[in-house]
C-alpha cells in the first residue's frame, strides 16, 4: 500500500519533498509499518522493509536536509552497517584509526583488520549522512512525511499506529526512532532509566588545514576550566572538506555533573588543541544535545523502541550511530519474518547482542566517575601498545561480549570485576 495524498489534504509535497499540512479533517490510512523519527535508525528500518515489499511510513519532525548534533564519526562498526545498507560512502571522509592522547602520552593506531567489521571507519556531517540514508528510504519505497511531529496512538496497551496533524495512520508496528527519550518515550513508558547514567556532549565546526587527517582524534584526559578531569573525552573529528567536527562529551557520573558547563569546557578544550590544528573561528554557534544509555521498556504490543530511543549508546565512546542502524535492521527482518511476534523477539535479540556489553559500559562510566580512579586509569588507557589496542577496540565500537581475542577477554574480566564492584560503585558515587 503506498501513502498516496497530494494536494487535497493531509500532505503536500513542497520543493519535491512531502510535507504534512494541518487540515482539521481526520484522515485514516493503513501501512505495514510506521516509523517515529527520520535518523539513521529510522531510516534503516525503511530501508530494509521498504525494499523487501513492506508498505512504510516515516514521519519527522525536522525537514529534509535536518542537522543532528554529533561527532559525524563513523566506526567501523557503522561502515560495516552502512555498506549492509547498499550507502554509497564515496561522499564520506575515510578514516584509518584513531590517535588517543592520555597527558602526554599519544598513541595513534589503525583500526583493526577482523572478519566482522571494514579496517577504516569515516567522518560524514550529519546533514549529508542523514540525507543519503532517507533519500534510500524513499527510492526504496518508503513514504517519509517531514515537518511532521508523530505520537503513537494507543488502544489499551497496545500502538495501533500513530497519530500527525490531525492524520492517523494504522500500522501492523510502529517504530520508535525519535532520538533521545522525549514525549514519545513518556507515553509509552520507555524513558531512560533514572539511577543509570547518560551523557551530554557538545560540538561545533572550524576550518583548518587539517581537515583531510586520517585519523580521528581524541584527547582522553578531558579538563574543565579549573584542571578538573573530566570522565568523557574531547574530539577532533576531519570531515574532509575544510573543517573538523570539534566536540567534548562527559557522563552524568561525574561530581558537579549538574553544573557542568559545556560551553566553558569546548572552550577549554578548543585552547588546547587550537594550535596543532590552526584552527578558525567557530563556523556555528556550538550546540549540544543528550547521548541516552538505558531505556525502562524497549518493546511493547504493535511497538519497539531502536537506536538512542532504545538507549543504545556506548558509555564508553558515547557513539552510537552504528547501534541505530543494526537495531533499525534487526527491527525490519523480525517485522517481516513475523509481525505478530516481532517486538518481543527484537526485545530478545538486541539484549543478546548488546545488553551486556552497554552494562559493562554503564559500570565503567560510575568508576570512571571516581576522579581517583580516572587519573591513574587514563594513565594505564595508553600505558602500552597492547593495551592501547584494547582502548581502541573498545572506542570503535569494535567489541562485545563475544568478541574473541584479547579485548574480549578483558571486557569479560572487567564486566565481572565491575559486576562485583557495582553495589560499591553506585553508593559512593559522586554527588551531581
Ligand atoms: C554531541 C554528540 C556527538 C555525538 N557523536 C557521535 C559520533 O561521532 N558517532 C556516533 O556514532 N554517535 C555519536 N553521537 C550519538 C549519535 O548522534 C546518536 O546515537 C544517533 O544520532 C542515533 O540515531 P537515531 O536515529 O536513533 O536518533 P536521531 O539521530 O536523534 O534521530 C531521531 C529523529 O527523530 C525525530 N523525532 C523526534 N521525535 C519525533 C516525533 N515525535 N515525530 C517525528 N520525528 C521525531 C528527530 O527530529 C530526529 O530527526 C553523538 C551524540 C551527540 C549528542
Amino acid at each position: 500500500m503506498t501513502f498516496n495524498r497530494s494536494d487535497d489534504g493531509g500532505f503536500r509535497v513542497v520543493s519535491g519533498h512531502r510535507v504534512a499540512v494541518t487540515t482539521g479533517r481526520s484522515q485514516r490510512r493503513t501501512v505495514d509499518l510506521a516509523v517515529i523519527g527520520g535518523g539513521p535508525a529510522g531510516a534503516a528500518t525503511a530501508i530494509r522493509a521498504a525494499r523487501a515489499g513492506a508498505s512504510v511510513v516515516v514521519f519527522e519532525k525536522g525537514v529534509h536536509g535536518r542537522d543532528k548534533v554529533c561527532g559525524d564519526g563513523l566506526t567501523p562498526r557503522a561502515v560495516g552497517a552502512l555498506e549492509e545498507l547498499g550507502i554509497d560512502l564515496r561522499d564520506a571522509h575515510r578514516i584509518r584509526g584513531l590517535r588517543m592522547i592520555a597527558g602526554s602520552k599519544v598513541r595513534e593506531l589503525d583500526w583493526p583488520t577482523t572478519d566482522r567489521f571494514p579496517d577504516h571507519g569515516a567522518v560524514w556531517p550529519r546533514r549529508r549522512l542523514d540525507a543519503a540514508l532517507i533519500d534510500a528510504a524513499s527510492e526504496a519505497g518508503a513514504e517519509v512525511v517531514w515537518d511532521a511531529e508523530a505520537m503513537p496512538v494507543l488502544e489499551g496497551d497496545r500502538v495501533v499506529g500513530v497519530q500527525a496533524d490531525g492524520c492517523q495512520v494504522d500500522a501492523a508496528m510502529t517504530v520508535v526512532a525519535a532520538g533521545a527519550q522525549g514525549s514519545v518515550a513518556r507515553l509509552l513508558g520507555a524513558d531512560r532509566i533514572p539511577d543509570e547514567p547518560f551523557g551530554l556532549a557538545i560540538r561545533t565546526y572550524a576550518a583548518t588545514p587539517r581537515h583531510a587527517d586520517a585519523h580521528l582524534e581524541a584527547c582522553l584526559s578531558l579538563r574543565d576550566e579549573h584542571g578538573t578531569p573530566i570522565p568523557g573525552y574531547g574530539w577532533m573529528f576531519p570531515a574532509g572538506d575544510g573543517t573538523v567536527n570539534i566536540g567534548v562529551g562527559a557522563l552524568s557520573t561525574m561530581k558537579g555533573f549538574k553544573k557542568l558547563n559545556l560551553n566553558t569546557l569546548l572552550d577549554a578544550y578548543r585552547r588546547v588543541v587550537q594550535d596543532d590544528w590552526g584552527l578558525g573561528p567557530d563556523l556555528e554557534r556550538p550546540r549540544a544535545w543528550r547521548l541516552p544509555m538505558s531505556a525502562q521498556r524497549r518493546h511493547g504490543p504493535g511497538w519497539v523502541a531502536i537506536g538512542d530511543a532504545a538507549g543504545l549508546i556506548n558509555p564508553m565512546n558515547g557513539e552510537g550511530i552504528d547501534y541505530g542502524l543494526e537495531s533499525g535492521m534487526l527491527a525490519a527482518d523480525l517485522f517481516l519474518d513475523d509481525p505478530a511476534s516481532a517486538p518481543a523477539r527484537y526485545d530478545r535479540l538486541v539484549g543478546e547482542r548488546f545488553d551486556g556489553f552497554l552494562r559493562t559500559g554503564r559500570r565503567f562510566s560510575f568508576l570512571i566517575g571516581h576522579p581517583w580512579i580516572l587519573r591513574p586509569g587514563l594513565r594505564l588507557s595508553v600505558s602500552t601498545d597492547a593495551i592501547a589496542h584494547i582502548t581502541l577496540a573498545v572506542m570503535g565500537n569494535l567489541v562485545d561480549n563475544t568478541t574473541p581475542g584479547a579485548a574480549g577477554k578483558v571486557l569479560w574480566l572487567a564486566d565481572k570485576t565491575l559486576g562485583l564492584a557495582d553495589p560499591v560503585l553506585r553508593k559512593t558515587r559522586a554527588t551531581a
